[in-house]
């Protein structure tokens, strides 16, 4: 069907000076874009449900191919696109490169600095000889980093308002950045890959553990107290620029990512289904902090029949929520392993019916990590094909700090449930983009 050029003249209108007009097309074959979540698929499926953008009008569909198209398609302006909440949907056609300016023009690093700022001059004023491992970085250089790099995230970190559905056609690929779904209801997230989501600026913190650690800024998707968000069919992965590639200062990996989807701030009401998830450390948070007072009561996620490959940690790591991880694969690698489950303060995970393929060398007391947490349920998961008591396993190899048995709920929003041992071949078959 062909849409009529009065429908995209109007969409133009719409897009904020200096942006280039998005083409105006109808919905995807088979109508992806219009797909809502079903009923008890999981927590996003919860009250209200989730429905994104699917009642847009033919002006608010939109296939956008570079970023000035799609801040135009989510308002015009990404600084308050977070507030639009005109139902829109958005078809991502093709790699999106966020570190653009409006011409599209690629932007490296150095064109974000400000105030002074270079690596150089940060490694000399913070290196732990000259200013201890005490507190962390203040003054002139720290306050030039925090200013280049917030003019990064205005480039790369793209807001989107309540009532939208993104999903990705023609390879649709977000690189270098990711989206923002703040304080906002109701988004469709589909078929996208997200690549490399890399701060130029990480922050030292000598105090972050007791080696000191380098921080990054960006997550290639967060869902910031917000609610009813369906992720779905994604791909996320730092392509090929691995953790492993980064320099070390101060003795520390130079960590140019944060997390892949997390989940935070009283965000409330996720399904994550048949996602791919990999090459990747800090995978997952859902809750970013023991001493939130805004988490009680939400965080609650489904994540089901997604794929963890070459995943570090936090697959997820939990605090508060009652997150419900039935039917994923976990496919993680010896020699950077360091756990998949997280056990967060006050968390409740329910983890049934996954498969853990599990490397030689990797103990299945390698999956759970008890961190300020007490309880889960897990039962009916298989470690290499033999099912496992996770949490037994777990506990013999820490006898001295144990986890307790029950989360104290009982998921009820699920659709089909496979047996532990037909997760492999169904996730491998349909989770990540591509499979819609
Ligand atoms: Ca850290
Ligand atoms: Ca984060």
């Amino acid at each position: 069907m062909r849409v009529p050029r009065r429908t995209a003249l109007l969409a133009c209108t719409a897009a904020l000076l200096g942006a280039t007009c998005a083409t105006v097309t109808p919905a995807a074959a088979a109508d992806v874009a219009h797909t809502v979540l079903t009923a008890k698929d999981g927590w996003g499926s919860a009250t209200t449900g989730t429905t994104g953008g699917s009642k847009a009008d033919a002006a608010h569909t939109v296939t956008v191919t570079t970023r000035a198209q799609l801040v135009a398609a989510l308002g015009g302006s990404n600084s308050s696109n977070g507030s639009n909440a005109t139902a829109k949907i958005i078809q991502i056609s093709g790699t999106i490169d966020l570190n653009v300016n409006d011409s599209n023009s690629h932007l490296a690093c150095s064109a974000y600095q400000t105030g002074g700022y270079t690596l150089a001059k940060y490694l000399a004023a913070y290196d732990p000889a000259v200013w201890g491992r005490t507190k962390v970085p203040s003054g002139t250089v720290e306050d030039a980093r925090v200013a280049s790099q917030k003019a990064q995230a205005s480039r790369v970190q793209i807001n989107v308002g309540a009532n939208t559905t993104i999903v990705g056609i023609n390879g649709g690929r977000l690189l270098g950045g990711g989206l923002v779904v703040k304080n906002v209801d109701n988004v469709i997230i589909r078929n996208v890959t997200f690549e490399d989501a890399a701060d130029c600026f990480p922050q030292w913190d000598p105090t972050d553990g007791s080696t000191g650690n380098w921080n990054s800024m960006y997550d290639s998707l967060v869902a910031y107290n917000a609610t009813h968000v369906w992720v779905d069919h994604n791909t996320f992965t730092d392509g090929a620029n691995v953790d492993a590639n980064q320099p070390k200062y101060f003795g520390r990996p130079y960590q140019v990512h944060d997390g892949q989807l997390d989940v935070v701030k009283g965000a409330d009401y996720v399904t994550a289904s048949w996602n791919i998830f990999k090459d990747h450390d800090k995978t997952i948070l859902v809750g970013n902090s023991d001493s939130s007072t805004v988490d009680t009561g939400k965080l609650r996620v489904t994540f089901h029949h997604n794929l963890w490959q070459n995943t570090v940690e936090r697959a997820p790591r939990v605090r508060f929520g009652q997150v419900d991880v039935y039917n994923n694969y976990f496919v993680p690698t010896a020699g950077n392993y360091g756990y998949s489950l997280g056990v967060g303060k006050s968390s409740a995970i329910v983890a049934q019916y996954n498969y853990f393929k599990l490397p030689s060398g990797v103990a299945a007391s390698s999956v759970l990590s008890k961190l300020s947490g007490t309880a889960l349920t897990a039962n009916n998961n298989s470690v290499n094909g033999t099912t496992t008591d996770l949490i037994a396993a777990y506990n013999t190899a820490h006898s001295s700090s144990t986890l307790g048995t029950s989360a104290g709920w009982t998921p009820s929003l699920r659709l089909t449930v496979h047996s532990a041992s037909a997760v492999p071949a169904a996730v491998t078959a349909a989770a990540g983009v591509g499979k819609i």
